[in-house]
């Protein structure tokens, strides 16, 4: 789960990180008002994306009058930035927050490592809004300091990254506390990422996180119902955000083909040899072991919901669910729901002639496939003859 800046400002400002003060607006006098209380402020866009300062999401102003201004463009625009993708995502909300001089910008995350089974600090003495650029053109000014998460994260580490930064005495020890609030940020409310960038030394000569961003796993929230009130169900995929409420694991992509199958693993393979065959799913999607017919009905109709979606590749491997039972939930749901687009099913193991035989009897029309390729050519053929 992804939340806002302002919030992740707000829980990392809760665990005693340094954060500049700001209010949330959702209209140009709100935002006048909370300008007033700056000589200068910064009017931020708050939407789940990077990249908002080189799209227009992040200005200047210079009097209140200015924020208001800035404000009525700013509040009901689309801002395209290079993570939103072209349709961009509509700002409802801006952050006003005080304007600080900044001396230097630096990166400061942390994420999981997977490679290591850990923890790891990344750091950068060149952060700021290039820092993807620098990833591509400099790799090596982006230091990974790993950390076990059996010891945990110890000052050693914040010395490692002061060096990285080349920061010494008061300002190490602003660092080393910093990472430490980051660190119990990280583990105790089972983030994803935590991430500061710009981390900035101000004019006065002290840390500030002027841009933050922090993520959730999402197979953790169940631990944290204080952080439900977090989410913000218009900045995600609507079809995503569904899928979620039946616990489909489903994921939008931009292809034609539907693709409904039992098993990550298995729904990878789909996607993989519907491309083999020239074909580009319209999503991932793993309904799970336990594919009851509320569960197939709640797929077929975020499938559906997608307008690209031509044609429906059903995969199903029967093991501890047998094909029968997965067949008449198939079949019931598709009757139900008048499925106009074509339907091509694939069923093997636990008891796939019972399977089979429950379709062939149906009065919906599917087209069976004999095994996996075979299913994924008649896929492919029946989402170009609708196209
Ligand atoms: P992002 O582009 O979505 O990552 O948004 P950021 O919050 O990182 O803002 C982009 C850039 O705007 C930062 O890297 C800073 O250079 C600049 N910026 C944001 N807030 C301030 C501020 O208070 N003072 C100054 N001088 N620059 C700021
Ligand atoms: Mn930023």
């Amino acid at each position: 789960m992804k939340i806002h800046e302002y919030q992740a400002k707000e829980l990392l400002g809760a665990y005693g990180a340094p954060v500049p003060t700001g209010e949330i607006a959702t209209t140009p006098a709100e935002t006048k008002e909370a300008a007033a209380k700056y000589d200068t402020c910064v009017i931020k866009a708050q939407v789940h994306s990077g990249g908002r300062g080189k799209a227009g999401g992040v200005k200047l102003a210079h009097s209140p009058e200015e924020a208001e201004e800035i404000a009525q463009k700013m509040i009901g625009m689309t801002l395209v930035t290079h993570q939103t993708g072209p349709q961009g995502k509509v700002v409802s909300k801006v952050l006003v927050t005080e304007a600080v001089e900044v001396e230097k910008e630096f990166y400061l995350s942390i994420t999981g490592d997977n490679e290591r089974a850990g923890v790891v600090i990344v750091a950068s003495a060149d952060g700021g809004t290039e820092i993807e650029e620098t990833a591509k053109t400099a790799p090596e000014k982006i230091v990974q300091v790993p950390v076990s998460v059996i010891t945990g994260y110890r000052a050693f580490h914040g010395e490692q990254v002061a060096e990285i930064f080349g920061l010494e005495g008061a300002l190490k020890k602003e660092l080393i506390a910093l990472l430490s609030s980051m660190y119990r940020l990280y583990v105790e409310k089972d983030c994803s990422l935590v991430e500061i960038n710009p981390l900035v030394l101000t004019r006065e000569g002290h840390l500030l996180c002027l841009d933050a961003k922090v993520n959730f796993d999402d197979n953790a929230l169940y631990r944290h119902p204080e952080l439900a009130e977090l989410r913000d169900v218009a900045e995600e995929d609507p079809k995503e955000y569904r899928a979620s409420q039946f616990d489909l694991n489903y994921i939008s992509l931009d292809g034609n083909i539907g693709c409904l199958v039992n098993g990550a693993g298995l729904a990878m393979a789909t996607m993989d040899i519907i491309q083999k065959f020239g074909g580009q799913p319209a999503n991932f999607l793993d309904v799970g072991g336990s594919a009851t017919k509320e569960r197939v009905k709640a797929a077929f109709e975020i499938l559906l919901s997608d307008p690209n979606v031509k044609a429906i590749f059903i995969n199903i491997f029967g093991g501890i669910m047998k094909c029968d039972v997965i067949a008449e939930g198939l079949v019931a749901a598709a009757s139900e729901m008048g499925i106009k687009v074509p339907l091509v099913v694939r069923l093997e193991g636990t008891n796939v002639d019972k399977g089979k035989e429950i379709i062939k009897n149906s009065d919906v029309a599917i087209i069976s496939a004999e095994d996996m390729a075979d299913g994924a050519r008649k896929a492919v053929e029946a989402a170009k003859g609708v196209a």
